[in-house]
Order: structure tokens, then C-alpha cells, then sequence
């Protein structure tokens, strides 16, 4: 018989709340958010970054569970208090309610239109725009609106034809010398003002210095969400919401960022992670020219002069490569880059690597591939000796042709190339020299191979 209480109700046992556990095998090790967020000094991490739960100290308040990023943690009862739950659920007691979240403010529907941030130097258009132009004429068939263009600077009217051939249909131009050099004052005014005028749902801007700068000038002046580096952008039709997707957690996860009460909706793309359209010449569409309403008084940054950078024309740019040749830790040494070279040489290529060798020294930053590093989309990347750690497949994995060599067959590389080559690298990578010079008609060189 269940105990009564003082009104002849059965009386209603506590609710057991259960202590949390770790679901073996799902932690990701994103940086001990559970234990920053546990209340009791329940959880304490191990070596490999995963939760050990101190279940004497547990409360059961469920915060760990809940900013888990991997639902990795869960909560348990033990036998007697699953009983109780049982009894509790006979005597008709339902469920805690689940807790109440605020509901979605409504958005302003008068925003309609994807835009791209046109971002030019000298005239000279960055091509990220145009792949981002690329990208954006999908997002515009989904919203069913116009693709347009925005494009800030003086005497940049010729830049509104290529942005015509790339898809736009609509350029909104201001020209004025004050947007001669970039400045973050008079590139935000004009750019808050253009969006305020005409209310596009969804901006795209390059993930360069210049568009990096401006987006968060932009979206901080707007009061709107922006998601930076995204890696894949894709529209909610039902909510008209743009998915924006980036690595999260140290590139642990892959998260898609919604940015569902304000407007626009923002984001930033890294050069070479759309592919460019291909530009079609004679392309038309509707030129819309807007004033500058700032003078030069206002702005408190002056460009006294303008120096080129003497060493970019020395400096190896791997986001640009057609073909790379990548080499990781299973390089062994710096030492041995030079078997990779020869292979990049005969190829027309350059040389690349993983972030392992460049933490080890063996290679320059400005070589790295990955989510730290560039980001590649070259014909050919062949990887040497790299295991493919999701924070370097991100910044290759949309390569053309992906040939991976390493000699561990579940290397997790195999999962993106295309043609997986399990072996040692330093007998294959001279061969496969050997091979190509020979149908290059060159001499071959036999004494390449590591002793
Ligand atoms: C926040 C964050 C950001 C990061 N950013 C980047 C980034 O931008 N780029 C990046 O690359 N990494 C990045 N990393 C590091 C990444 O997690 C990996 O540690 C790194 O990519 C591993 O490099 P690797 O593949 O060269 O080395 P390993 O993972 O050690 O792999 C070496 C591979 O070489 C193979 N091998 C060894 N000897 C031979 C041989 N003789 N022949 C054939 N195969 C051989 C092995 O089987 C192994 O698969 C980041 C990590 C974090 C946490």
C-alpha cells in the first residue's frame, strides 16, 4: 500500500534526480565545458580530455548533459530509484514539465534579397567574391529572390560588368574617393546604410583580412548574428533561414549556426572554399549608384601612404596551386620534403603539409593545410604521410583529385581520396617521380629513395 498523506492522497515520493555518466566512445574532447558548467566539483578531466564523474559529489542538475556539444553524457539511475520512477509514474505523477524556452521573437520579413560583399583593391576584385557569388545564386534560387552585388571604392563601376558575368543581377554601387583605400569607418557607414535601405535577408563577405574586419563591423552596427569561416552555406526554405555551417569545438564537430531572430543574416567564407563560377560574358542587370553620405572630416583613420609588400611576390601560395603535394608527419624529418619537391616539380605542383610538420618545425606556416592553415581546392592533392585529421580535411577535402599514401590502411585520409595508394611513402613517392618524369619525356633520377 503506498504511504498517505495527511489528506488521504497517496503521498508522492521524491523524485530521484539521477547522477551523470559519460556514453563511452562519444566524448570529442571539446575543452572541459562540462566540468566548467558543473555547479558541485563533480567532474574532473583525464588525460585524453574526457570527464570522469565524481558521482558522490553528483547533483544530478543535468547541466553537464546539457551543454555537452556531443551528447556524450547522460543521466542513470540506480535500480531502487528507477523503482521509484516507476511508482511515481503509477500514481499518475507526470514528468517534470520540460523547460519553457522564450519564444522566437518574428523577424522582419520586409528583409528579402542575398547579397555579396564585391571586395576590390585597386580596382581588382578579390576572387572569393566571385565564388561567393557562386554560392549565393543557389541561396537566391532557394529564397526565390535576386542575387545582387555590393561593391564599395572608387572608380570600381567596371567591377559591376564581371560581377553581372558571375550571376548578379543586381550591382549596388558607391563610388566616392574616400573608399579609395579601405578604412573600417567609411567602408561600415556605407555598407550599415545600404543594408538598412534596402534590407537583404542574407550578406556574404569574404573571409579575407579586409572582409573579416568589415563583417564584424557590420553585424556589431546592425545588431545581427554572424557566423565566420563557414564551410557550407544552405537555405531552411520553411524559415527562409540560412544554414551556415563551420567547424566547431576545434574542428571536433561540424555545427550549423542559425541566425533566426535578427536580420541580415551574415556570414564569412574562406577564399577557395566555394568553387568559382564560370563567368558569362555579356551578362546584363539593373546598376544601382548610392552617395557616400560621410566626409572625410569624420573619419579619424588617415592613409598617408601605400607600400606593396615586397615579399609577397617571393611567398609560396598553396591556395592558389592547381596541384599540391602534401607531406605530414610521416615525412620523418624536413630532411625528406625534398622527395616531395621532386614529385610537386615534374607535376607543375607545389608543396604543402599538415600541421604536425609544421609544429615540428619542418615546414613554414604558409605551407599548413587545414582548418589553422589555408584552405586548398586545388585539380590534384596528393597527401604524403598525413593521417587526416578532420581539421586538415577541411581545408582539402574539395579538391578535385585526392590521392592519399600512407601505410596505415585505416587512416582516416582514405575516407575523402579518391585514389588511396597504403604503403611506405618513401619507396612510392620516388616511384611515382620516376613514372611521371618518364611520360614527361624527362631523364629519370633513380637516387632519390630513403636509404
Ligand atoms: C584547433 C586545432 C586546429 C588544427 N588545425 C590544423 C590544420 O590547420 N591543419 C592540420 O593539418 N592539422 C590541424 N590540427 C592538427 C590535427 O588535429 C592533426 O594533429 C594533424 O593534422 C596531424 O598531422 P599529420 O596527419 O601529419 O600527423 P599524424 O596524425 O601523426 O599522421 C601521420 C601519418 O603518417 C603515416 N605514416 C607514417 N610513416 C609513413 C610512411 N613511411 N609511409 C606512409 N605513411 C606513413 C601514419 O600512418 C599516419 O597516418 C589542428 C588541431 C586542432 C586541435
Amino acid at each position: 500500500m503506498p504511504e498517505k498523506s495527511s489528506l488521504g492522497e497517496p503521498k508522492r515520493p521524491k523524485r530521484p534526480r539521477g547522477r551523470a555518466r559519460l556514453i563511452e566512445g562519444k566524448c570529442i574532447a571539446c575543452g572541459a565545458l562540462c566540468q566548467a558548467e558543473c555547479p558541485a566539483d563533480a567532474i574532473e578531466m583525464n588525460d585524453r580530455g574526457e570527464p570522469i564523474i565524481i558521482l558522490e559529489n553528483c547533483i544530478g542538475c543535468k547541466k553537464c548533459v546539457k551543454v555537452c556539444p556531443a551528447a556524450a553524457l547522460e543521466m542513470f539511475f540506480t535500480p531502487e530509484e528507477e523503482a521509484v520512477l516507476a511508482e511515481l509514474a503509477r500514481l499518475g505523477f507526470a514528468k517534470e514539465a520540460p523547460e519553457k524556452e522564450g519564444p522566437v521573437p518574428r523577424v522582419d520579413q520586409s528583409y528579402r534579397g542575398v547579397w555579396v560583399f564585391v571586395e576590390q583593391q585597386n580596382g581588382r576584385a578579390a576572387a572569393v567574391s566571385w565564388e561567393l557569388l557562386g554560392a549565393g545564386a543557389r541561396l537566391a534560387a532557394d529564397l526565390e529572390v535576386d542575387l545582387c552585388a555590393y561593391i564599395l571604392g572608387h572608380e570600381i563601376g567596371h567591377l559591376a560588368e564581371e560581377a553581372f558575368a558571375y550571376g548578379a543581377k543586381k550591382v549596388y554601387l558607391v563610388d566616392d574617393p574616400i573608399l579609395k583605400n579601405y578604412r573600417t569607418e567609411p567602408y561600415l557607414k556605407a555598407s550599415s546604410d545600404l543594408i538598412r535601405k534596402y534590407k537583404p535577408e542574407v550578406v556574404l563577405m569574404g573571409a579575407t583580412g579586409l572582409g573579416r574586419d568589415l563583417a564584424g563591423a557590420v553585424a556589431t552596427d546592425l545588431h545581427t548574428g554572424l557566423t565566420a569561416d563557414c564551410t557550407g552555406l544552405a537555405i531552411d526554405k520553411a524559415g527562409r533561414l540560412l544554414e551556415q555551417t563551420r567547424p566547431a569545438f576545434g574542428g571536433n564537430i561540424m555545427a550549423t549556426i542559425l541566425t533566426e531572430r535578427h536580420r541580415p543574416q551574415m556570414a564569412t567564407v574562406r577564399p577557395h572554399v566555394m568553387p568559382k563560377p564560370e563567368p558569362v560574358s555579356g551578362a546584363h542587370g539593373t546598376v544601382v549608384v548610392e552617395p557616400l553620405d560621410m566626409s572625410e572630416d569624420e573619419i579619424r583613420v588617415k592613409v598617408l601612404e601605400v607600400r606593396e609588400d615586397e615579399g609577397a611576390a617571393n611567398r609560396v601560395d598553396i591556395a592558389g596551386a592547381d596541384v599540391l603535394v602534401s607531406g605530414g608527419r610521416g615525412m620523418q624529418g624536413p630532411e625528406n620534403y625534398r622527395l616531395l619537391q621532386e614529385l610537386a616539380d615534374v607535376l607543375g605542383g607545389t608543396v604543402a603539409s599538415s600541421r604536425a610538420a609544421v609544429d615540428a618545425g619542418w615546414m613554414p606556416y604558409e605551407r599548413q593545410v587545414g582548418q589553422t592553415g589555408k584552405t586548398v581546392r586545388p585539380k590534384v592533392y596528393i597527401a604524403c604521410g598525413i593521417s587526416g585529421a578532420i581539421q586538415h580535411l577541411v581545408g582539402m577535402q574539395d579538391a578535385d583529385l585526392i590521392i592519399a599514401i600512407n601505410r596505415d590502411k585505416d587512416a582516416p585520409i582514405f575516407e575523402v581520396a579518391h585514389f588511396g595508394l597504403v604503403g611506405d611513402l618513401f619507396q612510392i613517392v620516388p616511384l611515382l617521380t620516376k613514372r611521371f618524369r618518364e611520360m614527361a619525356g624527362k631523364p629519370s633520377d633513380s637516387g632519390n629513395q630513403k636509404g
